[in-house]
């Protein structure tokens, strides 16, 4: 049986969802647009709360219309009857013929798309099916409105992060040799999941050795020894990411490797410190690089400072030289994350996430990363945090 009380929509739900629309509805007044048809799933679940494939959400001036298939009419009960948007049943892999009827009876003749998302033939499609009016594309119309969070969306990035400090924690209590990158991965995932994680916010980072060098390395069957470990793992809580990395020494570092965890603290320190409103993100990117560059490692930091993150793992904007022109607002989270890579000797990155506050910024999460503290030793191994 299902009680109907809990099939409601929560009211701090709705009252977002009506916020967000609100700020879209006044961005769709620069365009010369009558309504924009949604189709990136995470732009849906942003406006709405529902999570679902297959479906677009059409936004007018007075109206929120979720066009599915009827495979989500019983989940898309508790949205019917409130403001977040009406639930209208079309059929599958004929969702155009919905939109175009919907565009009809609402006076839409310009409807606009999510160019940097629906496909070309889906475009042809819903433009084929629009017997009066047209396609207009827009770009990043949604998008932009995500850069800057709101209370529950930091909530749950908060809440995120949480989770993947005390699954890590426990993860590594239960570190023993022999194990492999592959291993650790499997328990620190499904230690993330019993705390309430839906799953890793992206494919966990667990390299050993020089692995650790390997900026975008894929874990593997690789032993995990005595050295460098980093690990770089995310979990998802009610859609939202959270992103850190550490790195440790199991046994001790390599010498090479302490010298430049050192470094690399300095920077993201300094990174940290630079995140302030009116700031813009290439100048951010440059207090942490300078420090990397000036220690005569530049040519080993090849990537950006750091990344937006919400409910997508990256996310406009990113920390780096080119974003000169991008510039901080309280709200946005961003992650700060520099790294120096030797070849075949060893990296260190060190990552969190920091929200924009009007004086500064704020780090969302919470482990320790002094190098002292980042000592593990196989089978007694635990470290961190508790809180
Ligand atoms: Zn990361
Ligand atoms: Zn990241």
């Amino acid at each position: 049986m299902t009680d109907k009380t809990n099939m409601a929509l929560p009211g701090q739900l709705i009252q977002a969802c009506e916020r967000r629309q609100h700020r879209l509805r006044q961005a769709m007044t620069e365009h010369p647009i009558d309504a924009l048809l949604v189709s990136n799933p995470k732009d849906i679940h942003y406006l709405t709360g529902f999570v679902g494939h297959d479906s677009v959400l059409m936004v007018t001036d007075s109206a929120a219309v979720i066009i599915t298939d009827p495979r989500y009419d019983e989940f898309l009960e508790p949205w019917r009857g409130t403001q977040v948007a009406e639930v209208v049943m079309g059929t599958r892999h004929r969702l155009e013929d919905s939109v175009a009827a919907q565009c009809k009876s609402r006076g839409v003749s310009r409807l606009g798309i999510e160019a940097e998302w629906l496909t070309v033939s889906a475009r042809t499609k819903v433009a084929a099916a629009l017997t009066q009016g047209q396609v207009v594309d827009t770009v990043g119309l949604v998008g932009r409105l995500r850069w800057v969070k709101d209370e529950p969306e930091l909530a749950a990035i908060e809440r995120a992060g949480s989770i993947q400090c005390d699954a890590l924690n426990a993860a590594l209590s239960r570190f023993e040799y022999p194990m492999t990158e592959r291993e650790l991965c499997a328990v620190l995932e499904y230690e993330m999941k019993t705390r309430g994680a839906s799953g890793p916010s992206f494919d966990t980072m667990v390299l050993a050795g020089p692995n650790s060098a390997i900026i975008h390395a894929l874990t593997g069957e690789t032993r995990i020894d005595q050295g460098t470990l980093l690990i770089d793992w995310g979990a998802v809580f009610d859609g939202y990411c959270s992103d850190m990395t550490r790195t440790f020494a199991v046994g001790e570092f390599p010498e090479k490797v302490r010298e430049i965890y050192d470094i690399v603290a300095e920077a993201q320190q300094a990174g940290i410190d630079a995140c302030r409103p009116g700031r813009t993100c290439a100048e951010v990117d440059a207090a942490a690089r300078s420090i990397i560059h000036r220690a005569g490692y530049g040519e080993y930091f090849g990537h950006g400072l750091g990344h937006g993150l919400g409910l997508d793992i990256h996310e406009d904007p990113y920390f780096n030289e080119l974003a000169t022109d991008i510039v901080l607002e309280p709200g946005m989270v961003m992650t700060v994350e520099p790294g120096i890579y030797l070849p075949g000797t060893g990296g260190v990155r060190i990552e969190d996430d920091v929200v924009i506050t009007p004086d500064g910024c704020r780090v969302l999460t919470d482990f320790p990363k002094h190098p002292d503290e980042m000592v593990i030793e196989p089978a007694t191994a635990t470290k961190g945090s508790t809180r």
